[in-house]
């Protein structure tokens, strides 16, 4: 993080600072580096994060394999974090130490068809773009972000409206899969196949990974899912049903949320689109990412998905985990 506080001159910050008044001002890996190292030598406080942005956006602009050689930079800041708290072994007495990615990313087609430019593809009547919204003549909103899209209807737009909708837009290139909220349910579809699904608390439906149970009722094929013997086993589409049921049934979720296929992105609000790589499907190629844990309390386990590690922290601190979805309600003192 470029400036985690300022509520005391760390030296590293402002016009002397690392990078300067401009860079400190912003994201500053270098900086982010530094302060994480005052805190281990300082031993200020029993949990620290360090956030590197850089390397998304040099995968971003530049591709991935620019990316894997900036790893070797971010090496070096860990190394340097480590020699400040005492060396490897001193630090791992003392805490335990996470590592993880906060997303995958997946390359784009090196041609101009990988921009699936939303706008043109709904024609007129479309409002997208920073100031998107409904007025007269807006009959949808699209609200591209990476390789995911939210489109919205107006209220109490009705059902076949969006059917519409999604039929238009899963003909078009590009587009994998379509996914919204019915009823009680949430529905995926994709290749022509519709899966419709939501949790079974309680009950004896197919369990995924995490534990959760399942009902599921359609073409589970429509999300490369195999139920084997009473247990979710996902193909080319991880965590599938939690990620899209926490999407569709989050309050701000767009009526149909779109998801893209490798090698595509919807680009950004601003209307621009990065070249090389880019993130936010619901696609094994964007969706795995790399976690690394040393230390370890026992008992502990590594978490699975990054939606695991807020909780498993809260648990270790013995906080608890939040009662509001989606949001900490309490805080851990
Ligand atoms: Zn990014």
């Amino acid at each position: 993080m470029g400036d985690l506080f300022y509520s005391r001159d760390t030296g590293l910050q402002g016009r002397g600072g690392v990078g300067g008044i401009s860079r400190s001002a912003g994201i500053n890996d270098e900086y982010a580096a530094l302060v994480g190292a005052m805190f281990l030598e300082e031993k200020v406080a029993p949990f620290n994060l360090v956030y590197f942005f850089k390397g998304d956006s040099i995968a971003h602009h530049k591709g991935l394999d620019a990316q894997r050689e900036y790893v070797a930079t971010l090496d070096a800041y860990v190394a340097g974090m480590f020699e400040a708290a005492g060396g490897e072994e001193k630090l791992l007495e003392e805490y335990a130490v996470i590592a993880l990615a906060d997303h995958g990313h997946t390359p784009l087609l090196t041609n101009k068809r990988r921009y699936i430019h939303l706008g043109r593809i709904l024609g007129e009547g479309t409002s997208v773009g920073a100031r998107a919204g409904f007025g007269p003549g807006v009959e949808v909103v699209a609200v591209p972000n990476g390789r995911s899209a939210l489109l919205y209807l107006p209220e109490g737009a009705p059902d076949e409206d969006r059917e519409a909708l999604v039929e238009k837009v899963l003909s078009r290139r590009g587009i994998d899969v379509a996914a919204w909220s019915d009823g009680e349910w949430a529905v995926a579809r994709r290749a022509g196949k519709e899966l419709w699904f939501r949790p079974d608390e309680g009950g004896d439906a197919p369990r995924d990974a995490a534990g959760r149970r399942w009902e599921i009722s359609g073409d589970p094929t429509a999300l490369e899912i195999e139920v084997l013997e009473g247990e979710i086993l996902y193909g080319e589409y991880p965590d599938a049903l939690e990620r899209l049921w926490g999407c569709v049934r989050s309050e701000r979720c767009g009526d149909v949320v779109l998801s893209a296929s490798p090698g595509y992105t919807f680009g950004e609000v601003s209307g621009k689109f990065h070249v090389e790589s880019d993130h936010g499907s619901l696609h094994a190629s964007d969706s795995n990412v790399f976690v690394i844990a040393a230390g370890l309390p026992e008992g502990m386990e590594v978490p699975r998905r990054i939606t695991d590690v807020a909780p498993a922290l809260l648990e270790h601190f013995e906080g608890g985990p939040p009662t509001l979805s989606g949001v900490a309600e309490r805080r851990v003192s």
